[in-house]
């Protein structure tokens, strides 16, 4: 680590023969840094610096060389903070070769400085500088930040005098990078000053076919190399240009926090699936920029949806913040939202701020986004815009989500219809196999605990179809289903197997607890009254009980309860016999 301790008054060498010459202005969050290479008499100044330094530089420069060795002025591009000192400097030089280096967008603005010392384009001196002891090469970074920007590389020491780039906001002067934190530092000024991530990039990959192993930027502090590639990958991934959005606010800290809030959401929906969890997030990184207090959302056209959910999320009734006027954009054209709203991206009222989502596929209003705030906010159209960009995932988002729900509350009724026989109300055998599965499990895990099933078939069913016709047959069916129904406890599975055959599964410590749920359901068969045209037949029901072996699977334990009951078809039918080999 270099030395923390550095005299911001004296010059500082940062590398051979490249000596640090700026000066700490105080209060000052961009701290300008001036450079000088010393080479003989034909040294250069680097990013001469503004008015309010000069004189500060200029004692640090002469106490390394005389003024007047300083051929070269460099200036990567024409703002005030590089330049402003130019007309001093014109004053001073007094030397007939001296001259200013730059590219010829900022020489055609630094022209108007009417300057004696000539200007002199690098484009013509084909992107090189060639000195006694060094080549100084410069390298085209356009945008950062004016579309004549560029950044000077010294190969002899590695030292990348980068401008704008890798520059960073600092509080108090710390001219060397101390530790990785200073990423934030420079993270907030570039998501501020650079244009893009594309635009950065580009730069970025253009720097790293280079041997760097000092950064020297015109703000922020210098990068030793170990810090280099860190910095570099970070920024590679680093959101810019977002603050060029907006319009009124000059809160660089804020806008940040805005500006990783949307970046953040927009991975979070990307990657999480569970609504939930994007709400929640979204309700937690929000609350540190808005007073949010919670997030709701109106929906109309999904009241059977909506109603059917028991989230509290979800409403189809309007809410507070919401007006009439406000939802008969409903399936209307955002087109039609933006000329009615002027632009605007929300509606601030009663302490709500209500943000319109549009369908991806039609763009249209298809439901407003809640924010409930705990106080009243300075709603401006930051916000405005902040909101749209999040408005975009959180619509997406949210139709996943409707689309999810439609498609769970669908599947949930064909389930129930498929698990449910028509006629009787008992389960079918799809059921049989979801329960059984689990119920097998529970059991091989405590098989202290008896599972029997006990399987039953109406005795000469046929011959009531036979005699008054099927709609009859069913008619019995059905009040035989009701007994079962009626002699079984809720943690019992009843199942219709098919025809007129049943099946009831009972779990239960006591065995006898079967035999006895049988014979009940055997007896109230039998005494059931019929009514009308079935009034004087009796009906009645066989069974057979199995209970089941260790591991035994499904099919083997239903077929033995199947055995026990045909015993007690042979033996003369109206009986429940239990399965023995
Ligand atoms: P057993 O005492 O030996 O069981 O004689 P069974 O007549 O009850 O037995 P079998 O299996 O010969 O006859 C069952 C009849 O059940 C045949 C079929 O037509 C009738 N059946 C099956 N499903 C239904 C239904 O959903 N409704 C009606 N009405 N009848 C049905
Ligand atoms: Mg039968
Ligand atoms: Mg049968």
């Amino acid at each position: 680590m270099k030395n923390i301790d550095i005299k911001y008054d004296k010059a500082v060498e940062i590398a051979k023969d490249i000596w640090w010459v700026g000066h700490y202005l105080p209060e000052d969050p961009f701290q300008c840094h001036v450079y000088l290479i010393k080479n003989g008499n034909n040294s250069v100044l680097i990013d001469p610096g503004s008015k309010l330094t000069f004189d500060s530089t200029l004692k640090k420069i002469e106490s390394i060389l005389p003024f007047n060795d300083i051929k070269y002025f460099i200036c990567h591009h024409q703002d005030p903070d590089i330049t402003g000192s130019l007309l001093i400097i014109d004053d001073m030089v007094n030397r007939d070769d001296a001259v200013i280096l730059s590219h010829w967008r900022t020489i055609a603005l630094l022209k108007h400085y009417a300057l004696k010392i000539p200007l002199q384009c690098i484009e013509e001196l084909g992107w090189e500088l060639e000195l006694e002891y060094k080549k100084l090469k410069f390298i085209f970074t356009p945008y950062l930040h004016f579309a004549g920007a560029f950044t000077t590389y010294d190969e002899s020491t590695g030292v990348l005098f980068s401008s704008d780039i890798f520059g960073g906001f600092t509080e108090g002067f710390s001219l060397y990078v101390q530790n990785d934190g200073y990423f934030n530092a420079i993270k907030l000024f570039h998501e501020h000053y650079m244009p893009s991530r594309e635009i950065l990039r580009h730069s970025l990959n253009k720097f790293q076919k280079l041997n760097l192993k000092l950064i020297a930027p015109q703000h922020g502090s210098v990068i030793p190399e170990q810090f280099i590639s860190s910095i570099i990958h970070q920024l590679e991934d680093l959101e810019c240009g977002i603050f060029l959005n907006t319009e009124d606010d000059t809160d660089i800290f804020r806008l940040s926090k805005l500006n990783r809030l949307i970046s953040g959401f927009f991975r979070n929906v990307l990657s999480k699936l569970e609504f939930k969890e994007i709400i929640k997030y979204l309700e937690n990184e929000i609350s540190s920029i808005f007073p949010v207090k919670s997030i709701d959302f109106f929906l109309n056209n999904f009241g059977e949806l909506v109603s059917e959910n028991d989230s509290k999320t979800f409403y189809d009734k309007p809410l507070k913040g919401l007006k009439p006027e406000d939802i008969k954009f409903i399936g209307k054209n955002r087109v039609k939202w933006e000329l009615s709203y002027k632009g605007w991206w929300l509606i601030y009222r009663e302490k709500t701020v209500c943000v319109p989502l549009f369908s991806s596929a039609e763009d249209t209003l298809f439901g407003y986004a809640i924010f409930n705030l705990n106080k009243d906010f300075r709603v401006g159209k930051d916000v405005s815009d902040i909101m749209k960009e999040i408005s975009i995932p959180l619509g997406i988002a949210l139709e996943r989500e409707l689309m999810m729900l439609k498609i769970e509350q669908e599947g949930h009724r064909y389930y129930e219809q498929a698990i449910k026989d028509e006629l009787t109300g008992l389960h079918t055998r799809l059921f049989m196999k979801d329960a059984l599965d689990r119920i097998l499990k529970m059991n091989d895990r405590k098989p202290k605990v008896a599972l029997s099933v006990i399987a039953l078939d109406i005795d000469h069913f046929k011959k009531v179809n036979d005699k008054f016709g099927h709609h009859y047959g069913d008619i019995v069916l059905q009040e035989v289903a009701k007994i079962i129904l009626d002699n079984i406890r809720g943690e019992d599975v009843d199942i219709r197997l098919g025809g007129e055959e049943f099946a009831v599964f009972i779990v239960d410590e006591n065995r006898a607890i079967s035999s006895s749920i049988a014979e009940r359901i055997r007896l109230n068969v039998q005494n059931f009254k019929f009514s009308g045209v079935l009034k004087d037949v009796a009906i009645t029901i066989s069974g057979g009980i199995s209970f089941r072996e260790p591991k035994e699977t499904l099919e083997n334990f239903l077929d033995r309860a199947d055995k026990a009951l045909y015993k007690s078809k042979e033996t003369g039918r109206n009986r429940i016999t239990v399965y023995s080999k």
